[in-house]
């Protein structure tokens, strides 16, 4: 996807610097706790990330909320990473209707509906041992994303 190299706009940089200049609470408060940042995914080709009905073994999927969010970073198996500015203009980790990218990018052209009741905690042990066809078995058909679109 050719959208992906188009520079920033001087929109885009002014709410990058607004996002740099935010306090933690301020950046925290922007999250809509969606989840989605913690589903398991898969490179699918270039640009291209495959969503599947497997997350993160400390998601709640009954609130989509983090159970171990103040210490998320000291666990070991997990398969967490900070949300950043590098993270929001990469579009690798964050779907394109999460709030940090939509701040920068503007609405998402297409938002992927995701049932949680139908997701399953996986803990990265488990995850490794997973051969790619496997994982293919809880990919989300409609939840494909090119890059950041
Ligand atoms: S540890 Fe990280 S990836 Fe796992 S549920 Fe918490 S915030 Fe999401
Ligand atoms: S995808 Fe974005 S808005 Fe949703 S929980 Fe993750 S960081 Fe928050």
């Amino acid at each position: 996807m050719d959208d992906i190299k188009k520079p920033l706009t001087p929109l885009q940089l002014q709410r990058i610097s607004e996002l740099e200049h935010m306090s933690p609470s301020q950046w925290d408060a922007l999250c809509r706790r969606c989840g989605m940042c913690c589903l398991i995914k898969m490179g699918a080709g270039r640009h291209k990330i495959l969503y599947t009905r497997l997350c993160c073994e400390n998601l709640d999927c009954s609130t989509q909320l983090c159970k171990v969010y103040s210490t998320r970073f000291c666990q070991t198996n997990v398969l967490c990473e900070k949300v950043t500015i590098k993270t929001i203009l990469e579009g690798e980790l964050l779907p394109a209707s999460c709030a940090y990218v939509e701040y920068v990018f503007g609405p998402a052209r297409h938002a992927a509906k995701v049932d949680f009741a139908n997701v399953s905690p996986l803990n990265s042990y488990k995850l490794s041992r997973l051969s790619f066809s496997e994982l293919m078995r809880f990919a989300i058909r409609d939840s494909i994303r090119w890059g950041r679109y």
